[in-house]
């Protein structure tokens, strides 16, 4: 059996970023520190840094008064900030400056008198944290949705979720546009997103079989999947070989492998190891040299400004 490797495939700058955070907070003041939310959606992850000091709460309600928090990756709503004041804590925030950059929008769009769209998924964090920069319009695009009946004049712009599926995105949006085809859309599925999904979409070309590494809960992990299955490829998303059925297996010559912008790469690893295949091949554009940098507070922390990556490259290399 042969393995086919996507190349982009695990963490982003945006999660190496926000775990980065969390050492560096817990280096700077010590333990406890406490995270709001998942840092990134991995349970893993999650463990890893609790492993060192921090506690994951989902209110900042549930934070001492003040104590450290860290603002999860996923960006939070203006109200989380305010609470956060109340109780005098000292906030550090992960959030992706990919996600940022959508609040900034929603903002400046708001300030223009524009009605803001975004597409979304209705309960994920980003949302949570998007929704609450200003007065918008929520699609979810695995619903059936129709937009409120808006004079044809309306000056309308639309923000999507970063994580989203490219392919689904671009049906909602051109549906939009249907009835306000002056609106303007900002292209805020991320790097990461991107080239995930077409790593993913040429996986599925190649193989029979797609295996996505992580959790769940990770959007980005479950459009990987989607797009496998929209090629008719079966997929599955799991943690790592203790969930991998090995049914899945017979008959299958040529297996693909990928994982979200929030799975380690040891998981990969694992699951590849599980497996034994006779030869592991890159699939994809390539691998990224996107990083963000630290937020000034914790800069002197890390001598020149620069960080390490956790993007661990324990797979060796291609055999091809
Ligand atoms: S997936 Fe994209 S938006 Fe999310 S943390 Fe990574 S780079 Fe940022």
């Amino acid at each position: 059996m042969n393995v086919f490797l996507a190349s982009p495939r695990g963490f982003c700058a945006g999660v190496d970023l926000a775990v980065d955070i969390v050492d560096l907070a817990i280096q700077q003041y010590g333990t406890p520190v406490y995270v709001k939310h998942q840092i990134v959606h991995n349970p893993k992850v999650v463990a890893d840094v609790e492993a060192k000091g921090a506690i994951t709460v989902e209110d900042v309600e549930e934070v001492p008064e003040g104590a450290v928090v860290v603002f999860s990756a996923h960006g939070s709503p203006p109200s989380d900030y305010a609470k956060a004041k109340v109780r005098h804590l000292i906030v550090l925030d992960a959030t992706c400056p990919l996600v940022t950059r959508v609040h900034n929008e929603a903002k400046k769009y708001t300030k223009e008198g524009k009605k803001i769209v975004l597409v979304g998924h209705i309960g994920h964090q980003e949302v949570i944290g998007t929704t609450g920069q200003a007065e918008m319009t929520l699609i979810d695009e695995r619903q059936d949705w129709e937009l409120p009946h808006w004079d044809k004049d309306t000056e309308v712009a639309v923000l999507t979720q970063t994580t989203l599926s490219i392919h689904d995105t671009a049906l909602a949006v051109s549906k939009i546009k249907k009835n306000h085809p002056n609106a303007i859309v900002r292209d805020d599925i991320c790097y990461a997103t991107t080239n995930r999904q077409e790593a993913a979409s040429e996986l599925a070309d190649l193989t029979e079989l797609v295996l996505v590494i992580g959790a769940q809960n990770s959007s980005n992990c479950n459009r990987l999947k989607d797009v496998a299955i929209k090629k008719g490829v079966a997929a599955y998303l799991i943690n790592g070989p203790e969930e991998l059925d090995r049914s899945w297996l017979v008959g299958v010559e040529k297996v693909g492998i990928t994982s979200g912008a929030s799975t380690p790469e040891k998981q990969v690893k694992a699951v590849i190891e599980a497996i034994s295949p006779e030869n592991v091949f890159r699939v994809g554009p390539g691998e990224e040299s996107t990083t963000f940098a630290i937020p000034r507070n914790l800069r002197s922390l890390v001598g020149d400004g620069t960080r390490s990556s956790h993007k661990e490259e324990l797979i060796p290399d291609e055999d091809n």
